[in-house]
């Protein structure tokens, strides 16, 4: 195996100090590789995520803010990795805020697949805690914001989007960014006793379900059933950005709900069928979710999405396959970049 397959660049580690943070911190390449074990992905088929530029960051975050990440202090709060403050900044770029940036720049590239090709999966991002100007949550680029503003500042035909989030935790990031933006639909399912119970950003919510502790398979899938049908009924989107967090598994230490490893991936298949039956483009993103067995529920749920043929050149009728892939992979090797969108 080499690095490359591994997907160095959007795992974060650095000296074994990754283990003190409750999270498999390597989960987005053992996505990669059982994907490509299961020859699902191979290398005309994979998109290699560029790191998100400084320029492509001000379309949404402000320089104060960039620059307060310049501080470890600041990157230890807002990942919740405490030794980090008594790394040297560069360090903490480079182990740290690189590979997030990369999984950033994997969204927003997947935003134009997706439009593209009827449907994208970045194996990273869906940092929904972190807005234009503050981070928190472990996120520290609000990749979510990002990929919607590409979308509708370049690509002609794109007025309107609509984000499903069924992380554990309420998006107050991208809620925060889109409070008074009449373009973007935001429906939010989550546990409503934990993290961030942000009122201020649940005003962005137009579809709002909370759960409680707990909550298992019967109920919360007919719940993503009758809500995401429900908030695509109500506004037909240009794009969905489904952030399919997987802390929602039974165990979880900090998402409190109670879905099986077979419930995450029925899940998944509702949101995508519920696009591909409008002819809706969808870009998917993993967020949270780290405990061991996640990468492998992740991997599985890509799979069959593609056993049910909801994703697959042919994902939206009518839409070329992809010129986009082709485009991309015709620039290879730029430094930090690797993977992401298949
Ligand atoms: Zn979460």
């Amino acid at each position: 195996m080499s690095h490359k397959e591994d997907n160095e660049d959007y795992n974060i580690t650095f000296m074994g100090l990754e283990k003190l943070h409750p999270f498999d911190a390597g989960k987005w390449g053992k996505v990669i590789h059982f994907l490509k074990e299961e020859q699902f992905i191979t290398d005309g088929n994979i998109v290699e995520a560029q790191e998100a530029t400084e320029e492509d960051l001000l379309v949404v975050h402000t320089k104060r803010y960039l620059n307060r990440l310049k501080w470890s202090l600041v990157v230890a709060t807002i990942t919740e990795i405490p030794p980090l403050l008594f790394l040297p900044n560069f360090l903490v770029q480079r182990k740290v805020l690189r590979p997030l940036r990369t999984q950033t720049g994997g969204t927003i590239m997947a935003g134009k697949l997706a439009v593209d090709r009827g449907w994208a999966i970045n194996v990273g991002g869906g940092f929904h805690h972190c807005s234009s100007d503050r981070g928190g949550g472990f996120c520290a680029y609000a990749d979510i914001t990002l990929a919607i503003k590409f979308l509708f500042e370049r690509v002609e035909g794109i007025s309107r989007a609509t984000i499903i989030d069924l992380d554990a935790h309420q998006g107050n990031g991208h809620e925060r960014d889109f409070l008074d933006d009449r373009r973007v639909f935001i429906m939010d399912m989550y546990n409503r006793y934990i993290y961030p119970g942000d009122g201020y950003a649940k005003r962005a919510i137009k579809r709002k379900v909370e759960l409680d502790w707990g909550t298992e398979d019967m109920e919360y899938l007919q719940k993503v059933e009758l809500h995401s049908e429900g908030a695509l009924n109500e506004v037909r989107p240009d794009v969905i950005v489904y952030n399919a967090g997987t802390d929602i598994l039974d165990g979880d230490p900090l998402g409190g709900l109670s879905i099986s490893p077979q419930g995450i991936i029925k899940r998944d298949e509702i949101v995508f069928r519920a696009a591909k039956r409008r002819g809706i483009p969808i870009l998917m993103v993993t967020s949270g979710g780290y405990q061991k067995k996640t990468a492998r529920i992740i991997a599985d749920s890509i799979l069959n999405l593609h056993h049910q043929d909801l994703i697959g050149a042919e994902a939206v009728e009518g839409e070329g396959s992809s010129s986009l892939v082709t485009h991309m992979m015709s620039h290879p090797g730029s430094a930090g970049s690797k993977f992401t969108a298949v």
